[in-house]
């Protein structure tokens, strides 16, 4: 009998899986497909292999979730920095997130020459400054008892102290005292959709500062894919089995019985990396059932994507940044009016063989669009998305026109649902809108003793930022139930 069960190697379940052998517990970790990182993977198909849905790494540095996790687990990540993180395509300019913030706001002085983004920008950097490092001492949230409670509240305390009370305000109050130019606010609210699942009207300035700032803090671009970066930080972890679906889960006296597509095995604890909604589809429990039923009604499921993954050749000098956000015109499919274009780096041997690039396109869409249409109409739907987008990218990036080779493949919600088991195929984790950040989110616990919850939909959520600072708390939290070992503190210093 193991330890610890991780069904599912997400982000998640690889930084969970890890932190526990780490720890010096027995761990086996189960992923239904033949690779690890769930929205974060990597897969082959054809000519080519791309990245399935993110392709950019933030926070590194030690102070960071990422960065301090690797450190505990003394893990060097196979990753090159990208600077400028990422050029933003408007219509009339384009502007480069670079990681200077001098050399940043000079960008934004360029492009918008009539606001003063240094009024906005610093706000923006001093709430960032004092919330990215203060998330690696958040003590276990949400809370579930008094104690928990007070403690969340003195930690809430010192970092109000530091930023002031606006900060809990709308990000457009912060935004509109600033200026109303529609386009500097489509461009502020399309990196808060990428970082933050909503917009500047529905999102509080505290998690906006978080999504704002993203661009200023260490990016990196993974080298094979953002798997390799999960095979390097799973390492610790002694037993994965790959193309191993866990079926049912069924707790029994002080355990579990997990029955999975290659037979069955027992655990003492065990880590969901699935999304909450999910909950009850595995685990034959009444509470449990009744807690994935209640997240169905009381957490939005809202974002979907669709992908189109190609082959380009483009010279070397050619399109020199990897990451593009590329504004356009509204149309009936994307629930955004921008998509998301990632190239492979070109010293990676894996992505970019002899020339050739991997590109990763995505942009939001609502995940009923994709439901319950006839084969036919979902092909040509499929098909007129795809035109659109490529038109889109070859009106900013003309060397696109005629790079592409093997043939476009596009991705949609129904996508993500059959290849990650998202419920309806909804990725990106919960928005963090005020009605929903921080309380509205769920908690790694669950109703039942011994079974936790870990990835994209539980607190703080989403990204690789959000989710391995929800592995902090999970850990906090498995100390507190005494599920680590006693001298775990020690072994895990920098998680504490
Ligand atoms: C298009 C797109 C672009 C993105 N871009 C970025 C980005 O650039 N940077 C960034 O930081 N974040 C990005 N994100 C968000 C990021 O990818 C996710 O927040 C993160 O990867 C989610 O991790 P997770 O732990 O929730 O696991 P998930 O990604 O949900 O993975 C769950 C894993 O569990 C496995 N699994 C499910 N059910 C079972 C079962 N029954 N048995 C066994 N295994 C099972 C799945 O196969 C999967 O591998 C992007 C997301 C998308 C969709």
């Amino acid at each position: 009998m193991h330890d610890v069960a991780i069904v599912g190697g997400g982000v998640g379940g690889v930084l969970s899986g890890s932190l526990l052998a780490h720890a010096g517990l027995d761990v086996i970790l189960l992923e239904a497909l033949d690779y690890l990182g769930g929205c974060s993977g990597t897969f082959a198909h054809r000519e080519g292999v791309f990245n399935a849905g993110a392709t950019t790494l933030v926070g590194l540095d030690d102070r960071l979730p990422v960065g301090r996790i690797a450190r505990v687990l003394g893990i060097k990540l196979p990753v090159r920095p990208v600077d400028p993180a990422i050029r933003v395509h408007l219509p009339q300019t384009t502007v480069p997130l670079l990681r200077n913030r001098d050399a940043f706001l000079e960008a934004l002085e360029h492009s918008f020459p009539h606001i003063d983004h240094a009024l906005l920008w610093s706000s923006v950097f001093r709430t960032a400054d004092a919330l990215w490092p203060a998330l690696s001492s958040l003590p276990v949230f949400p809370p579930n008892n008094p104690g928990e409670s007070l403690r969340s509240l003195v930690w809430a305390m010192r970092l109000l102290s530091g930023t002031g009370l606006s900060v809990l305000g709308r990000a457009s109050n912060h935004i509109h005292s600033v200026t109303t130019d529609p386009v500097y606010q489509q461009f502020l609210d399309h990196l808060l959709l990428i970082t933050t699942q909503a917009t500047s009207r529905d999102v509080t300035f505290l998690p906006a500062a978080l999504g704002l700032s993203y661009a200023t803090l260490d990016n990196h671009v993974a080298l094979g894919g953002m798997s390799a970066a999960l095979d390097a930080l799973a390492k610790p972890i002694p037993r994965i089995l790959r193309r191993t679906r866990v079926r049912r889960i069924l707790p029994k006296n002080d355990r579990y019985i997990l029955q999975t597509s290659r037979g069955e095995i027992e655990a003492r604890k065990v880590v969901l990396n699935r999304d909450i909604w999910s909950l009850g589809e595995l685990v034959d429990a009444e509470p449990v059932r009744l807690a994935a039923q209640k997240a169905m009604h009381r957490v939005p499921r809202r974002w979907g994507a669709v992908t189109l993954y190609f082959m380009v050749q483009l010279p070397p000098d050619r399109t020199p940044d990897l990451h593009h956000q590329i504004h356009h015109e509204k149309n009936p499919w994307t629930g955004s009016h921008s998509l998301f274009l990632s190239l492979s780096d070109p010293s990676d041997e894996r992505l970019s063989p002899e020339g050739w690039r991997s590109v990763t396109v995505s942009t939001h869409t609502e995940p009923a669009l994709w439901e319950n249409l006839e084969p036919a109409l979902y092909a040509e739907q499929k098909e007129r998305v795809r035109t659109f987008m490529l038109d889109q990218i070859c009106a900013h990036l003309p060397e696109f026109r005629h790079a592409a080779k093997g043939g476009i493949l596009v991705g949609t919600p129904r996508t993500f649902r059959r290849f990650t088991g998202r419920t309806e195929g909804s990725v990106g984790g919960v928005p963090m809108t005020q009605g929903q950040f921080p309380f509205g989110f769920a908690s790694c616990r669950t109703p039942l003793k011994g079974l936790y919850q870990v990835g994209d939909t539980v607190f703080p959520g989403q990204g690789w930022p959000g989710v391995a600072t929800g592995v902090l708390n999970l850990m906090k939290v498995l100390e507190k139930d005494s599920v680590l070992p006693k001298d775990a503190r020690k072994l895990l210093q920098g998680v504490f």
